[in-house]
């Protein structure tokens, strides 16, 4: 049988290894990091556990999806929680609106809030609705290998269909005349790492996914989704390597070869699929000569999305305030957009999230909160130049936190903080960004970079850099869509 090896452990990674080990291929995955998950990472401090990177999880069908795919019983790998209120939203005024995943409470609680848009939310919800169901049918399914898959007739026509040309803020203020609703709402932008000024109202959809279908957490932390498909992976003959560095993806006469490791060792194989982040793996794994359709200049032209300042803080003991997903929004959003993609700055005011998953599950942190603390921060400059003093700006976030009455500083135990500096040089992410290139060019939202090396045969590409995008049930997948491909051409 074909031998394919898959660069990169991430979820991408992972979830293309186990339907392709499954129809019998001889798969080998190569992770430089000593976990598989790529950047949903385990991280310790004490007794205190965090997930870092997916705190949040949509789409329960995709990630179930893949070991049922494979005749496995998601229940004996992963326990997927569904959380009621899954996040309170606080404004500077002391006003806080929960969302929540049943639309008749929410409906409800809107009527005392803000009445009038209370009654506008069903046709919110039906437009939300439509717009997942399109990109569902159109653009989820599809790989991207080739030019004509870009111009197929059905998914022109779904284009025009999703509002490709309205912003997400302007799609919200015409349901929403209340500011906080509204802002709550074009926080959305930044699951796809955008700004919600400038991103198209098809990401609408993500509120589809968060207020219908809900928010899910997965019992003793996001981690076991990865490390659930790591265990199915192997079991169904998937060889996975972690801290194995890949080096060179080889290739002769305009065909991939195979991979040479760090330590010099070659690899042959028929099909190379990389899971690394595509900006800025594919320039450094393959010379220039090999792939004059993606240059140099053309992976740097991307615009990346938002990077992350976060803070892992581990407490003493369990704060009241918190819920399990909590915002805390800055008084002015469109400054905050302004500052990341214009002036590519930390904004003197952010809107700072906050992840405490001891809330659902006090296993995970059984003496005290474990607070993943989350500040948008823009993406590195090309240089790589961080732009701001770690322990200062966290001491900013602990001083705005303070402000909504929540004393991180008396209970602290533990604390990390991650700059995109880190999630740039640990995972090989494209100037820090979360979610590849951004999504505010339409060509960056609708075409991402397509999953196969146009001047390279056999070489593969998933995650969140390509399509069909950025954020954990997305970069699934692509995983699976270029496995199922991969298997249906080459039988
Ligand atoms: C702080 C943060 C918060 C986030 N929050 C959410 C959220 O709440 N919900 C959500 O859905 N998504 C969230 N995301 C985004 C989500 O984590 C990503 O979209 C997704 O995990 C990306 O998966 P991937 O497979 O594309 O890539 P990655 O996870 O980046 O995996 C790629 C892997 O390739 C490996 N690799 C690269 N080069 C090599 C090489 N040469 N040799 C060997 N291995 C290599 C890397 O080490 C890495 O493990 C967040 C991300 C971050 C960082």
């Amino acid at each position: 049988m074909k031998k394919v090896v898959i660069i990169g452990g991430g979820l991408g990674g992972l979830a293309a290894a186990i339907p392709l080990a499954h129809a019998g291929f001889d798969v080998t995955l190569f992770e430089q990091n000593d976990h598989f998950g790529g950047k949903l990472m385990p991280v310790k401090l004490g007794d205190h556990h965090f997930d870092f990177g997916p705190n949040t999880i949509t789409m329960p069908q995709v990630f179930k999806g893949v070991f049922e795919g494979v005749g496995e019983r998601a229940e004996d790998y992963i326990r997927l929680i569904k959380l009621d209120t899954h996040t309170r939203n606080h404004f500077p005024d002391g006003t806080a609106i929960d969302f929540l995943s049943d639309p008749e409470a929410m409906r409800k609680q809107l009527q005392t809030h803000a009445p009038a848009d209370a009654e506008r939310y069903d046709a919110f919800i039906k437009e939300i609705t439509r717009l997942y169901g399109l990109s569902e049918t159109y653009f989820f399914p599809t790989v991207f290998q080739s030019w004509r898959d870009y111009v197929s007739p059905s998914l022109g026509r779904a284009m025009l269909q999703v509002r490709p040309l309205q912003t997400m803020h302007s799609f919200f203020g015409k349901y929403f005349r209340d500011p906080h609703m509204r802002q709550a709402l074009d926080r959305y932008a930044t699951y796809v790492g955008s700004s919600p000024y400038k991103a198209p109202a098809t990401f609408a959809m993500i509120a589809y996914l968060e207020l219908v279908q809900g928010v899910y957490y997965a019992e003793k932390g996001n981690i076991t989704i990865a490390e659930g498909f790591a265990a199915v992976a192997r079991k169904k003959g998937a060889v996975l390597r972690h801290s194995t560095a890949v080096k060179r993806i080889t290739v002769n006469e305009g065909k991939t070869e195979g991979v040479e490791l760090a330590d010099g060792t070659t690899v042959e194989a028929d099909i190379v699929i990389l899971n690394g982040d595509l900006l800025s793996t594919f320039p450094a794994l393959v010379d220039a000569r090999h792939r004059p359709s993606f240059t140099d200049a053309k992976a740097s032209s991307y615009e990346p999305s938002i990077s992350a300042f976060v803070v892992t803080a581990g407490l003493n003991t369990r704060l009241d305030a918190l819920r399990h997903h909590n915002v805390f929004f800055s008084g002015d959003y469109a400054q905050e957009f302004e500052d990341l993609f214009q002036h590519r700055r930390y904004s003197e005011e952010p809107t700072i999230y906050i992840s405490n998953s001891s809330y659902t599950d006090p296993n995970v942190s059984p003496t005290g909160d474990n607070l993943f603390i989350l500040a948008n921060a823009p993406a590195l400059t090309p240089e790589g130049k961080l732009q701001l003093e770690p322990e200062a700006y966290k001491e900013r976030l602990y001083d705005l936190l303070e402000t909504y009455g929540i004393d991180i500083r008396s209970h602290l135990v533990e604390e990390a903080i991650f700059t995109p500096a880190f999630i740039k040089d640990h995972f090989h992410a494209y100037r820090g960004a979360l979610y590849g290139p951004s999504s505010h060019r339409k060509k960056d939202a609708f075409l991402r970079p397509g999953n196969a090396a146009k001047d390279i045969r056999d070489l593969y590409f998933t995650g969140g850099s390509t399509h069909p995008g950025g954020g954990s049930p997305m970069v699934v997948m692509s995983g699976q869509n270029l496995a199922r491909r991969i298997i249906a051409e080459t039988k």
